[in-house]
């Protein structure tokens, strides 16, 4: 399946979350079996070279991804969630949005100091949210190898901005 077909199994939602917001939705992509299978393999045939001790998914359509690609290459997975939600001891990180204010949260010792591990997330827009994951894992000691999206709005500049701070990218839609 081409790249552009796989593309044209996400679909675009006007307004949401909120009026002026065109939603990139991968939920079509994901209930085709075909296009979830080609997505995660177009991912892990990027990742596996890297040989990543962990992947770490970030809530909530990160963990559908980074879970898969965890499975393809027989590595575990860890969860970044919003504040609150894991139910252990917790290390965490805020960081500012466009309105606002947000946290993620990590499972204390879940990522060792030392550990190789591999970002993922559906989709990377103006790239605040991976910079504070990322950023959240190296204060744990982890070494970063690479943050991975389905889907890079390039516009926004967040893969740009990753990569300043020294965390390689890749994204397999824009
Ligand atoms: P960023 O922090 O601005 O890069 O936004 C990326 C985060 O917001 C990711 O966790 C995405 O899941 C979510 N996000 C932002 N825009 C969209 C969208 O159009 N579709 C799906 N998720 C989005």
């Amino acid at each position: 399946m081409s790249i552009d077909s796989l593309t044209a199994l996400v679909r675009t939602i006007a307004d949401f979350p909120k009026p002026g917001i065109q939603f990139r939705d991968i939920t079509t992509l994901l209930a085709d079996g075909a296009g979830f299978r080609e997505l995660v393999d177009h991912m892990a045939r990027i990742v596996e070279p890297l040989d990543p001790d962990l992947v770490v998914g970030v809530e909530a359509r990160g963990f559908i991804l980074a879970a898969a690609l965890a499975h393809a290459l027989g590595k575990g997975f860890v969860p970044v969630r919003k504040a609150g939600k894991l139910p252990g001891r917790t290390v965490g990180i805020d960081y500012v949005l466009e309105y606002g204010a947000d946290r993620l949260e990590l499972h204390e010792g879940q990522v060792p100091r030392g550990a190789r591990v591999l970002l993922v997330d559906d989709l990377i827009a103006t790239g605040g949210t991976a910079q504070a994951a990322a950023q959240l894992l190296r204060e744990q000691g982890a070494n970063v190898l690479m943050a991975i999206f389905a889907i890079d709005l390039p516009d926004l500049g967040g893969r740009l901005a990753l990569e300043a701070d020294g965390v390689a990218t890749a994204a397999i839609m824009a």
